[in-house]
């Protein structure tokens, strides 16, 4: 025993384990688990065990769900549906409502759960983890509530496929089934292999409250599991997990119009500007990749830092490394516990072995006994190294230092992901101008790690589409009033689209496509006979090429503002009303009639489609704003080819994107004619960009090309092979039938909700509360 003088001196804690009696009574109680399938669970079948990565100590044993267990879940869950969607949003709210507060009365439970199966330390599982869980459930109780109010004419999508990773085992549950059965939705949800036992804990919580029965299913098993419910008769599938999984999802579920939200990936930077407050950073690496052991989809695993303050900070920052406390998952002044599984761990030794063969240097980080791995991180790594663009997923970051503020964003954007950011400055002119140019989702200012369900989070680009939290997440789970469709014409141009120029019976002879502002000649110079009888240019994969250059150049566009891109559309909607008797003659006068009043209503929309500001909690200025996604392809109907391209472009453009669309194949004479208008009305080059020829296979090619970073797809029958296409980065496709052009569904705000993706702002203002450091629990 250690004298009080001694103890002073060391200023040593003595442990402090959490109690698990009470989890590892439940645990000896059940001892094999089977699932959780309509209301009630099955019995234990083959399967495998789940265990404590701190110990290596057998938790519990898990059965491996077959695919004939995802089709009874399923099954239960297309039965419980209509019923639970015809409950009032009060009703649904109740329940939600009572899920939370048995979770609250829970949270030690819960936590203790966690931090055995998972390996994470007690002061997360009980801090963050499941605060946050519980939030989740009030905050969606609320828009269960709320529902026929705020969402008018929307329904629930029907059967959710739900599949989770095992960094935050049951806040990803939280995130996934709290949206998704407050919007009327039934759930089938397949957590990690390595991480089930919070989620069966949640089965009998859902038992406790008396949730109808199939309502909420839980399959266990693993990769396999996850894709016999990918196969499943699900109508959507929310997937959170590694962009490779993600892409494989992607591809299996091509053409099959079940709605998809990835949370993949990231590779975040870290932002330390000069004239940052160093401690707070440091603070903020602590609570990014450190505390968590480094196993968050978000964490800032890139510290870029000023030059400047490099040395100051790495001093600041090796020198809190040092005062971390790896240890015993449940003892309370743990701060990093273990890797959640050995293969993980030797995944993390391995890739910082790689780093440092490729010229980096490892600062701390040694592989300890068990599943522990110290924190620490990689100095000189430039983006060569492979640690500069694999996620590690471990708790080391790599240090990379940078002169100016425009070095430091394309360091920050010079990645394939785009999931979050977290950017140190104490000046809110260069944070925030930071904030606007970095590309991902959610943007934390002087902080890390903030989380709240009214706040959207998810990725751009490689780290996957769709948001988790708040109104924007609602929408992911929900369907809008249904569109006026009609069946797409087949197209009539003879499949093999030859030179027809020879045959010269051309009526209208437009032999030119539309790229960068001017009319060009095709790259192969050849012009196919149109079924209109027009002799038009055949466009190519070059071609195609060319006019993504030339949007890529007119990105200027966005930064026009809404109130300038909304004079431009006025002014061409205006032109296009002086040519009304011409063009009408040509394509029809109540087309031109609707294209104009189209235009007027997305250069309406231009400016006044908001973001938002959303409460999480005092002390947080938290800004949800559309962006738009850069370039996008458009590919248009068989249909109405004056009226659909007007449609489709105006929306995408009126939020700041550039756009290569292809026209209606059989007449795209139309499209050329508006392009003119384009021409005459200040619209810059570049920003539309048309392509005719054979729809599918010039669709194909945008759909493959990695700087579209989202594509409208019209009709049904090519939505497969875009989809598939689409799967090299990730972009999101909206794919969907042709409509009746005429009608008042074929606009709205519907299109501009696909026309732009959500980035959540986050910034601390004050002072924090003491001793949370910047992390928002
Ligand atoms: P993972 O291998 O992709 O697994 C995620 C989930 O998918 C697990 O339940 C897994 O089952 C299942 N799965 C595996 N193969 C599948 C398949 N072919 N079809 C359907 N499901 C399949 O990812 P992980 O290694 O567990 O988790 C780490 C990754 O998740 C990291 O890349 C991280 O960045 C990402 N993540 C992202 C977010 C976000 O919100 N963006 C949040 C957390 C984590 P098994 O567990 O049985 O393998
Ligand atoms: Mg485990």
């Amino acid at each position: 025993m250690p004298t009080v003088s001694e103890i002073m001196d060391t200023m040593d804690y003595g442990p402090s384990v959490e109690d698990s009696s009470a989890v590892r009574d439940w645990l000896k109680q059940h001892e094999r688990f089977g699932h959780f399938i309509d209301g009630s669970f099955t019995p234990a079948g083959r399967g495998f065990v789940t265990s404590d990565p701190a110990t290596g100590e057998t938790l519990a044993q898990i059965s491996q769900g077959t695919a004939e267990d995802v089709a009874a879940a399923v099954k239960a869950a297309r039965k419980a549906q209509p019923k639970w969607a015809k409950l009032t949003g009060y009703e649904r709210a109740s329940y939600l409502y009572a899920i939370a507060r048995v979770i609250q009365k829970r949270e030690r439970f819960l936590s203790v759960l966690e931090s055995l199966d998972n390996g994470k330390p007690i002061r997360e599982s009980r801090d963050a983890d499941i605060p946050l869980v519980v939030r989740h459930f009030y905050h969606h109780a609320g828009w269960a509530e709320l529902m026929a109010d705020e969402f008018p004419d929307h329904s629930a999508i029907g059967v959710a496929g739900q599949i989770v990773p095992w960094n935050f085992p049951l806040l990803m549950l939280a995130w996934k089934i709290a949206p998704a059965i407050a919007a009327g939705n039934t759930v089938v949800l397949k957590p990690a292999e390595y991480t089930p036992l919070t989620a069966l804990a949640f089965a009998e919580i859902c038992q406790e409250v008396g949730l109808p029965r199939g309502v909420v299913n839980i399959v266990t098993g693993d990769g396999e599991t996850g894709a016999a419910l990918v196969e499943a008769d699900v109508d959507k599938i929310a997937f959170t997990g590694s962009t490779e999984v993600g892409r494989a999802i992607r591809a299996a579920t091509a053409g099959t119009g079940k709605r998809l939200t990835l949370e993949l990936g990231g590779k975040s930077p870290f932002i330390v500007m000069e004239d940052a407050d160093l401690d707070a950073a440091v603070e903020g690496v602590v609570d990014s990749i450190w505390f968590n052991q480094g196993q968050v989809c978000c964490a800032g695993s890139r510290i870029l830092v000023a030059e400047a303050v490099a040395e100051r900070f790495e001093t600041l920052l090796t020198r809190r490394m040092e005062t971390l406390r790896m240890g015993p998952p449940l003892d309370k002044s743990t701060d990093v516990g273990a890797i959640v599984h050995p293969v993980q761990k030797d995944r993390i030794v391995t890739l910082c072995k790689q780093a440092v063969a490729a010229g980096a240097d490892l600062v701390g980080g040694a592989p300890g006994e068990a599943c522990y791995v110290a924190p620490g991180y990689l100095r000189e790594v430039s983006p060569a190294n492979p640690a500069w663009s694999e996620e590690i997923f471990g708790p080391i970051a790599t240090l990379t230092t940078f002169r100016t503020a425009d070095e430091a964003i394309s360091l920050a954007n010079n990645t394939r992901y785009g999931l979050a950011a977290q950017i140190f400055s104490e000046s809110a002119t260069v944070a925030t101008d930071l904030a606007a140019q970095v590309k991902s989702g959610v943007v934390w200012i002087n902080g890390a790690n903030m989380f709240d369900a009214a706040a959207p989070f998810g990725g751009m680009r490689e780290s996957g589409f769709g948001r988790e939290g708040g109104r924007v997440g609602m929408l992911d789970y929900l369907s809008g009033p249904k569109p006026d469709s009609v069946k797409e014409k087949a197209p009539k141009t003879p499949k093999a689209m030859t030179d027809g120029a020879a045959s010269g019976k051309g009526i209208d002879r437009t032999e030119k496509l539309y790229i960068g502002g001017a009319q060009k000649r095709p790259d192969g110079g050849a012009s196919y006979r149109a079924a209109s009888g027009d002799l038009v240019p055949l466009g190519n994969r070059k071609d195609i090429r060319n006019a993504v250059e030339a949007a890529k150049k007119a990105s200027k566009w966005a930064a026009m503002g809404g109130h300038g891109r909304a004079q431009v559309m006025y002014f061409i909607a205006e032109n296009l009303s002086l040519r009304r008797d011409e063009l009408g003659a040509k394509h029809g006068k109540e087309a031109v009639d609707a294209a104009i009043r189209r235009l007027f209503h997305y250069a309406a929309w231009a400016d006044k489609f908001d973001g938002m500001n959303v409460q999480t909690k005092p002390g947080y200025l938290v800004n949800v704003i559309p962006q738009p996604f850069g370039i996008m392809g458009v590919i248009c109907p068989n249909d109405a080819p004056l009226l659909s391209l007007v449609s489709l472009v105006a929306p995408a453009i009126a939020m700041g994107n550039t756009v290569v669309a292809v026209p209606a194949q059989d007449d795209p004479v139309a499209a050329f004619d508006i392009a003119q208008v384009f021409d005459t009305s200040d619209l810059p080059g570049g920003v539309v960009n048309i392509i005719s020829g054979p729809k599918d296979d010039l669709a194909a090619v945008l759909a493959a090309h990695d700087d579209v970073a989202a594509l409208w797809y019209c009709g049904a029958k090519g939505a497969e092979a875009v989809e598939k296409a689409s799967t090299g980065n990730l972009k999101p496709v909206w794919s969907f039938e042709n409509l009746d052009w005429t009608k008042q569904s074929a606009h709205g705000q519907r299109f501009l909700d696909h026309a732009v993706q959500w980035k959540t702002v986050w910034l601390p203002y004050g002072a924090l509360p003491a001793g949370t450091g910047s992390v928002a629990y």
